[in-house]
């Protein structure tokens, strides 16, 4: 039930969760306009999930986080395939302090001679830790974790061209994200003499980001078999 009275009804979820795009759009718009999407309960690390199903969007045990954190990625090196810039994810050979390893890092040079190494991160513009910077500035949750990506890889010195990826769940990117999207989508375009080639990308890291929260939502529910007690939509 929607805030302004509107129930959303004829939708369920299934054990086919996501397989489904109308169900995914309903999940996507419920939590865009704060609808009431689930019934209270449980998530598996013990939080309670309260109807709007926001918890999931940033829970660290939800099993959708990894797949929108992947699914960013690919698209970003599918994208640099595309012009003919290949590029590896999880590198070996380059990694922080702590032993973690980069995204994704381009095998030929991306500018300047220097290969292009890329972080992605997804923060969500709700969570408690972000909301009173993001609800004074879009993208300020996005910005703050582009600004800690940039210090945990200083170590990578200027043999690469560093650039963390950040956005947020309800759609803001950081000011870094928007540089390496700007630079591919010209690259993008000049390939394929499309000018809209740089908003077909766009769309498909914004819908990467939604599917992502889709399944942020679903993984913290239940086994299947309760899902038509917990899900109004
Ligand atoms: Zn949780």
């Amino acid at each position: 039930m929607c805030k302004c009275g509107i129930k959303f009804s004829g939708l369920s979820f299934t054990g086919a969760g996501l397989d489904h795009f109308t169900e995914f759009i309903a999940v996507t718009v419920g939590l865009r306009i704060g609808a009431e999407i689930t019934e209270a309960h449980r998530c598996h690390c013990g939080t309670t999930v309260y109807r709007q199903g926001r918890h999931g969007l940033s829970c660290r045990r939800s099993a959708g986080r990894q797949a929108r954190h992947a699914s960013i990625n690919d698209v970003i090196r599918r994208a640099l395939a595309t012009v003919n810039v290949p590029a590896t994810l999880e590198p070996n050979g380059i990694a922080r302090d702590d032993g973690k390893r980069p995204d994704g890092m381009t095998l030929i040079p991306w500018s300047r001679g220097r290969p292009l190494v890329w972080d992605a991160t997804c923060v969500d513009t709700l969570a408690a830790s972000h909301v009173t910077a993001t609800s004074r500035e879009a993208g300020a949750a996005a910005a703050n974790a582009e600004t800690n990506k940039r210090r945990k890889y200083e170590c990578l010195g200027q043999d690469f061209i560093f650039l963390p990826f950040g956005v947020e769940t309800l759609g803001p990117w950081g000011p870094s994200a928007k540089v390496l999207f700007k630079d591919l989508s010209q690259r993008l375009v000049d390939k394929s003499n499309d000018p809209r080639a740089g908003a077909y990308l766009g769309q498909r890291i914004s819908l990467a980001i939604q599917r992502g929260n889709a399944a942020s939502v679903i993984g913290t529910l239940p086994a299947a078999s309760d899902l038509d007690l917990i899900f109004y939509l």
